[in-house]
């Protein structure tokens, strides 16, 4: 392995950047990251602020998880952070907790990435020499706007794989040889591409040139790596990220035959793509949706003209659509039975203000509320206001006061487990 690995190879001469050439300032650094770092640094270690926070400090925007690096082995840290718990088999690291359920992520400069770690022998609970310079674990970081140092001592920025110029060029770039570092870790492309769609960063040619060659291994990756990723997206800017995935016909191999109708149906991907967008904008105002939400809105389209063109059995339609699919991704089943669930009241809101019938009972359901709530998403292109509901609506459209469905033939079709059957 040591042969193999490229960064050994060069000289370890990092760019470094003081003040006023760069942009962050120790006040947008995490005051608990910081007294990890001193408290490293007066103990005669070095350690350094690393990963997405150093790449979104230096574009100005809010970093969000503040991961830190040092030479100092997870043992060491340990023994000298009473709040230290070491976790991780193969790649050992810290977690230093700061009370209220905050912790802070201490990993040790590595050698190699996760992904060839995770090609060693089962037997083998970690790699001979894991640990590495801080040169070598920037080689094995993804891209090289994510392998960037932030020095909080010194106040400098510590740069050994073109990571500033790159950013200077808005441009994403694949560290090392992209066909190499795809086939060894596929989910990079994903990565890849989530960063130049978040950003509206280019992606470099090089790495762009490889993607169609490799993105079929994405679907032979792992179904619990790929919905890891894809909770990174749902967490926000989401519609770029699935735009761009789109364009490079990615979805396929993560979504099968739902991923395949969105690339295809330019129509039906543009209706996700638009709620997306008002999920998006949502949220900058303080709109929180759930995972099991974010997933109902992800499916949404794929799922109305299926659910539309039965009459009845919206639960059988939906786990047959979804045992079909073929999807690579791993969703959970709780997941996917309340996402199924908060679909079929969906659809039963809709069907309920078109032809005056409803299953009253729906109205209990703990999916109900969700359900409503993304009934206005999906059919008015906007959350309810604060005196909006089903019900407003339902009295409105019929004045003449409720009717219920008849309950024998239809008490089956919303009722139970969805796609939740999915193997
Ligand atoms: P954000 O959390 O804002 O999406 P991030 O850069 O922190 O961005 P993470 O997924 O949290 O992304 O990963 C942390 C860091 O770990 C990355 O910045 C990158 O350096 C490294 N990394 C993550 N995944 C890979 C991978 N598949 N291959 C190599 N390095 C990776
Ligand atoms: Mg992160």
């Amino acid at each position: 392995m040591d042969d193999t690995h490229s960064a050994v190879e060069r000289p370890a001469q990092p760019v470094v950047v003081t003040k006023p050439g760069h942009p962050i300032s120790r006040q947008d650094v995490d005051p608990d990251a910081q007294k990890i770092i001193y408290r490293l640094h007066r103990l005669g270690f070095t350690a350094y602020l690393t990963g997405g926070a150093v790449r979104d400090l230096m574009l100005g925007r809010p970093a969000k998880d503040f991961d830190v690096v040092t030479d100092a082995r997870p043992g060491q840290i340990k023994k000298r952070f009473p709040k230290a718990y070491i976790i991780g088999r193969r790649f050992r690291l810290a977690h230093v907790h700061f009370g209220g359920g905050k912790y802070i992520e201490v990993a040790t400069f590595r050698r190699i990435s996760d992904q060839a770690a995770r090609e060693t022998p089962a037997e083998e609970s970690a790699p001979a020499h894991p640990y590495g310079t801080a040169e070598e674990d920037a080689f094995r970081r993804d891209i090289t706007i994510n392998a960037l140092y932030y020095d909080v001592i010194n106040d400098a920025v510590i740069d050994y794989v073109g990571g500033l110029e790159d950013i200077a060029r808005r441009t994403v770039r694949v560290i090392g040889n992209p066909a190499e570092r795809f086939t060894e870790d596929p989910v990079r492309i994903w990565r890849v591409l989530r960063y130049a769609a978040r950003l509206g960063f280019a992606v470099e040619e090089a790495a762009e040139r490889e993607i169609p060659g490799h993105a079929h291994l994405i679907a032979a990756s792992s179904g619990a790596r790929l919905y890891e990723e894809l909770n990174k997206d749902l967490a926000f800017e989401t519609r770029p990220v699935m735009e761009t995935l789109r364009k490079y016909a990615i979805l396929r191999h993560v979504f099968g035959k739902a991923g395949e109708a969105y690339e295809t149906d330019a129509e039906l991907f543009s209706r996700l793509s638009s709620l997306l967008d008002i999920v998006d904008r949502a949220r900058t105002a303080g709109f929180l949706p759930t995972l099991e939400e974010m997933y109902t809105v992800l499916f949404w389209p794929w799922v109305q003209p299926l659910l539309e063109a039965t009459g009845v059995d919206y639960h059988k339609v939906l786990s047959d659509s979804f045992r079909d699919a073929g999807m690579r991704v791993s969703i959970p089943r709780n997941l996917r039975a309340d996402s199924s669930q908060v679909l079929i009241i969906v659809a039963a809101i809709d069907r309920a203000l078109r032809t005056g019938r409803m299953r009253w009972a729906l109205l209990q359901r703990p999916h109900f509320g969700p359900a409503q709530r993304l009934y206005f998403l999906f059919f008015k292109g906007r959350l309810p206001e604060k005196d909006e509901s089903f019900e407003a609506l339902f009295r409105q459209a019929f004045p003449g006061g409720r009717k219920g469905t008849r309950r024998r033939r239809r008490r089956r079709s919303f009722g139970g487990r969805s796609f939740s059957d999915q193997k």
